[in-house]
């Protein structure tokens, strides 16, 4: 939703004898402030002045700095005031917002915003350069929509939220949706090279880069899953065929007749049968049966539990599947549980892994 600057004083001739008294339209944002910006329109006032610090504006952002010097310069003032006039292509709903949070109105602030909007502010933060002044100043914003995104109540364009937390520097919601989009992006889809095209080359970039990290973080995942088939497929293997109570390759003792009698052992392969089962039916093995996003199959791995299997009657030679496949199936969910999925803005913006901490805590490959 767009800030509505509704609740504003209505614009009305002050009592002061300052001389900014006799200017029309000033809707006050810094009751204090000595500039006056010029906006097309806000809230049905057209060509309505906004009201802002001089000092805010400056140690803000170098741009605003620079437009109130170029004014002061060309002498475009009234009385104490510097005059300036907002950009053509600036979204006067959008610059109020900017100058609402630069100015502490924390009143003044919507409890929600869209993405779109959000969006919008992001890239007006990334034009004049304020993104350290605005600080923290999105957070709650952006928790709003990653909630809503993550409840399925809201349907977010993660992309755009991905670029807005770039844009913004905003370290932590980076992570958590380009994370949202690596585990729920299709795995098959392919839209997001198409839609950046036209896009700056940073934001290709992004798009590129997060496109081979769901690329790279799926063949991680198949990794794990052999970790998972691996004790299974041992039971099979021709080396692991024994005789009950007998080393594999070993032929049992002939009885007192010369027979030789014993019966294979099939403790192992009948653990594994059920294990593999189980994955497949739970569409975590083979790759050919996995959901269509990454996200759904790691959920479905998170609430894998490895079925019950009576494996009393091994002997000394079993391979001791059914404990071998437990402990893989924890060792994989602990990997998984700590696992970056998405992107780290400090690394990417270092272009690969950043040197030292960074703002988004996460493991890094060693000896890096
Ligand atoms: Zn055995
Ligand atoms: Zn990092």
């Amino acid at each position: 939703m767009p800030p509505s600057p509704d609740s504003e004083r209505p614009p009305k001739r002050q009592k002061s004898s300052s001389p900014m008294a006799n200017i029309p339209n000033v809707i006050d944002v810094a009751p204090m402030g000595t500039v006056l910006m010029t906006v097309s329109e806000l809230a049905g006032v057209k060509s309505a002045k906004l009201r802002l610090s001089q000092d805010m504006l400056t140690i803000a952002s170098p741009i605003f700095a620079d437009m109130i010097t170029k004014a002061m310069q060309a002498g475009s003032t009234s009385g104490d005031a510097v005059l300036i006039d907002a950009a053509g292509d600036d979204e006067p709903e959008a610059l109020y917002l900017l100058f609402n949070i630069l100015h502490n109105r924390n009143e003044k602030l919507p409890s929600r915003l869209t993405a779109e909007a959000l969006c919008k502010l992001a890239r007006m933060v990334e034009k004049y350069k304020c993104a350290t002044s605005i600080g923290r100043g999105t957070t709650m914003w952006f928790d709003r929509l990653y909630n809503s995104a993550k409840a399925g109540t809201v349907a977010v364009d993660v992309w755009k939220m991905v670029e807005a937390t770039f844009l913004l520097d905003e370290p932590m919601f980076f992570a958590r949706f380009t994370e949202m989009w690596v585990l729920s992006e299709p795995l098959a889809s392919n839209t997001l090279l198409s839609a950046v095209r036209d896009g700056d080359v940073t934001m290709k970039r992004l798009a590129v880069e997060l496109f081979n990290r769901r690329h790279a973080q799926s063949a991680a995942i198949k990794g794990d899953v052999d970790l998972l088939v691996d004790p299974c497929s041992v039971a099979f293997a021709q080396s692991a065929k024994h005789y009950i109570d007998y080393a594999p390759g070993m032929p049992p003792d002939a009885d007192d007749d010369g027979k030789t009698v014993g019966s294979m052992c099939h403790v192992d392969e009948g653990a594994a049968i059920i294990f593999l089962g189980a994955l497949r039916d739970d569409l975590i093995w083979p790759p050919l049966v996995w959901p269509t996003t990454l996200g759904a199959l790691i959920s479905q791995l998170q609430a894998f539990r490895t079925p019950a299997y009576d494996d009393c009657d091994k002997c000394d030679f079993c391979e001791d599947v059914k404990t071998r496949f437990g402990l893989a199936v924890d060792v994989v969910k602990k990997m998984h549980k700590d696992r970056l999925w998405g992107l780290c803005l400090d690394c990417f913006k270092a272009g690969g892994v950043k040197e030292g901490e960074c703002r988004y805590e996460h493991s890094k490959p060693k000896g890096k």
